[in-house]
């Protein structure tokens, strides 16, 4: 069976090095991106080149109508997507009590009913052949809990209960639904918070490093594979030790 993957979010980051790695595993992929045009374009453009199949397609995964075109686009251009990626997210950082109603809500449009949208989208194809795999991307601070991130934290740590709830409801139609917890990747959401944190950050992960978005892709390609087959409703973390 062809496999196409839906990764949320691919245009920079954790996103596009699922996309990449998931292209040189075999999969047809469908990059998806808000803001960021040349960067997806670019991508699937190189992915092309290589002489993979790819597509760039722009849509907030917070707009469910604008997911379902999506999903309508990459079926209609790749075939029906067997894997979907939550990959994508926003973070806010804060004092709980100076996060505006908007700000509030938009993180929880993101990062949870994006999932949700996607989820919803890509299940009636995954149902009627019978198999299918999602891998939510949560988050350590939503296993542990985050100060100056309650809204982030909530939203990864939602994530966490979709990914166990819909595991249970979709294991008779032999679809898997897993999830990874990063630890703090390299990546323009860490940067933001500036060097001094960074170096903070690198102190408390055992590891002494950094992940790199290539951690996080290797995780999600390994539960998305058939070496994962028996694996479902669980939260690999992936954070250099940090919440250990
Ligand atoms: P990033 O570098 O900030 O990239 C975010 C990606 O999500 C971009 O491709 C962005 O698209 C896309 N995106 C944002 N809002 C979107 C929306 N409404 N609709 C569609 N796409 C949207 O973030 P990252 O560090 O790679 O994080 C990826 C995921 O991993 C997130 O869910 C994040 O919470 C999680 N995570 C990250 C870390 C970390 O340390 N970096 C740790 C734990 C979990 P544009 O380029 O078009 O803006």
């Amino acid at each position: 069976m062809k496999q196409v993957a839906l990764i949320t979010g691919s245009s920079r980051g954790i996103g596009r090095a699922v996309a990449l790695v998931l292209s040189q595993a075999g999969y047809a992929v469908c990059i998806n991106y808000i803001q960021s045009r040349e960067a997806a374009e670019s991508l699937a453009a190189q992915l092309r080149g290589e002489g993979r199949e790819a597509i760039a397609v722009q849509a907030d995964v917070a707009d469910s109508h604008a997911v379902n075109e999506m999903v309508r686009q990459a079926e209609a251009e790749l075939g029906p997507v067997t894997l979907l990626v939550n990959n994508a997210g926003i973070s806010w950082q804060g004092l709980f009590q100076d996060m505006e109603d908007a700000a509030w809500d938009r993180m929880l449009a993101v990062n949870l009913t994006g999932a949700r949208n996607a989820a919803r989208a890509v299940l009636p194809a995954m149902i009627s052949r019978k198999g299918g795999c999602i891998v939510n991307i949560s988050s350590m601070w939503g296993l542990r809990g985050a100060s100056c991130e309650v809204a982030y934290a909530c939203s990864k740590a939602a994530i966490v209960g979709l990914t166990r709830s819909l595991a249970l409801e979709l294991a008779p139609s032999r679809i898997r639904v897993n999830c990874v917890a990063p630890g703090c990747i390299e990546t323009d959401m860490v940067r933001v918070l500036g060097q001094e944190t960074r170096e903070m950050l690198v102190a408390e992960t055992p590891i002494g490093r950094l992940g790199t978005p290539e951690d996080i892709a290797h995780a999600v390609a390994f539960l998305a594979s058939e070496k994962a087959s028996f694996i479902t409703g669980q939260v690999l973390t992936a954070d250099g030790g940090f919440t250990v």
